[in-house]
């Protein structure tokens, strides 16, 4: 899986990806979709520092080859679902001849520098047309805490440890970074009123996550199995499920999530592919010694090996106030992605196993993201015990659920020793009035 693209001693002859803050070093070349002028059409564009390669600029200079070039034209169209949809082959022949053109060293750096746009030049879309968007509940302590809320004796519902539970989302509803997100109106029944109301929601919350973009996709009545789901991802985004969870709490039961999740879902611009994380493959979370044995169709000793992910997530919050004291955001938690119970490849396997056809780009969320620790939490709901207890914030304000003005922001790295380390980008929106 390591190959020449991840090489830590590789260069880029664009400067500002040679930092050691970037996100976008020349190991990650992350996808994303944008507009380069206000008026011009999407088009599919390649994060390197603080720059982006126009790939349908590039095409135009007949510089890449083969099954490079075939995917290079499968991005024509301004989406990356065409991409998406080819296989490995021709994702690492992309990958490998973008990181050759962009290397120190490259003869054709004149023509590719051409290509090159500012990214705060861009306006960024969604990367691709999503079908189908469904969302997992993959972290047991994200299952367990909130869980506690609501039975303190009896936190984690008993099909938790045999299979990863899901509920299918809303697709048209998905947004890029930077969408502003406004406060739902809904139907609650408050603490200890006999009727239900009817207003805008008072536990307005985020959820922290990773969100999977689906590459080939499989026909109806056949599953993916578990050895073979890493051939069907192509990458993975950082997502904001907003909640609201005094709506959640009374039209949940028994179908769980409906009006309480689909007002919107705010997604990262730039798809950190499969192939560029590879160096920061972990083994699967540690069930623990009381755990179930996993049925066969979820349990593969490559995914207990190395199926998880050494992914470090941050969350951060500025409020109006914090804004007009000139206050930094402040970070809130930083939940850690490698202590998901179950893996995207369980993720994947379990979603096809009854045959349900999954297609490229869809779009699988991880569930809330949520560690052991204190301040590894991944939503609201949990840091406040359900509003029970305030974040003392640096203007002096405190929040339990989130305020007109509030702006969340989700940012994630990967690291590891001998490996350039690479980041996903920005995941923000600000809530309206
Ligand atoms: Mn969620």
């Amino acid at each position: 899986m390591i190959n020449p693209t991840h090489h830590p001693e590789l260069r880029s002859w664009v400067s500002s990806a040679n930092t050691p803050e970037t996100d976008f070093p020349i190991q990650n070349l992350p996808f994303g979709v944008a507009h380069i002028t206000a008026n011009s059409p999407a088009r599919v564009c390649v994060a390197i520092g603080d720059q982006a390669l126009d790939l349908q600029a590039l095409t135009a200079h007949a510089l890449l080859q083969g099954l490079a070039q075939e995917a290079a034209h499968a991005c024509e169209g301004g989406r990356l679902n065409g991409l998406m949809a080819l296989g490995a082959a021709h994702h690492g022949a992309l990958r490998a001849q973008l990181s050759a053109l962009l290397a120190v060293g490259s003869p054709h750096q004149a023509l590719v520098q051409r290509c090159l746009v500012p990214q705060a030049q861009l306006r960024m879309v969604l990367p691709a047309q999503i079908g189908d968007f469904s969302d997992f509940f993959t972290s047991i302590h994200h299952a367990t805490n909130s869980g506690r809320l609501a039975r303190p004796d009896n936190p984690l519902l008993p099909n938790f440890k045999h299979l990863p539970v899901a509920y299918h989302s809303r697709s048209s509803s998905i947004v890029i970074d930077g969408t502003p997100c406004p406060r739902p109106h809904g139907q609650t029944k408050p603490a200890g009123s006999t009727h239900p109301v009817f207003g805008p929601t008072r536990c307005l919350d985020f959820e922290c996550e990773v969100g999977l973009f689906m590459g080939q996709g499989n026909a109806l009545g056949t599953p993916i199995p578990l050895q073979e789901a890493q051939d069907h991802m192509f990458g993975l985004t950082l997502l904001n499920d907003w909640s609201a969870r005094d709506m959640q709490s009374w039209e949940s039961q028994p179908l769980g999530p409906f009006l309480a999740k689909s007002f919107m879902t705010s997604l990262s611009p730039w798809v950190v592919t499969m192939e560029a994380l590879a160096p920061f493959r972990t083994p699967a979370a540690d069930r623990g010694t009381d755990a179930p044995a996993l049925l066969a169709y979820l349990n593969d000793t490559q995914d207990r090996a190395n199926g998880g992910l050494q992914l470090d997530l941050e969350i951060s919050l500025q409020t109006q106030g914090m804004r007009e004291l000139g206050l930094a955001h402040h970070v809130i938690s930083r939940p850690k992605f490698e202590d998901q119970y179950w893996t995207l490849a369980q993720m994947v396997a379990h979603q096809t196993s009854n045959g349900c056809n999954l297609q490229a780009g869809d779009l699988i969320g991880s569930g809330t993201v949520s560690g052991p620790r204190a301040g590894e939490l991944g939503c609201l709901k949990e840091i406040t015990r359900d509003g029970q207890e305030q974040i003392a914030l640096p203007s002096g304000e405190s929040r339990t659920y989130l305020q007109a003005g509030d702006e969340v922001v989700f940012q994630a790295r990967c690291q590891r020793e001998g490996f350039v380390s690479l980041g996903f980008g920005r995941c923000a929106g600000r809530v309206l009035a």
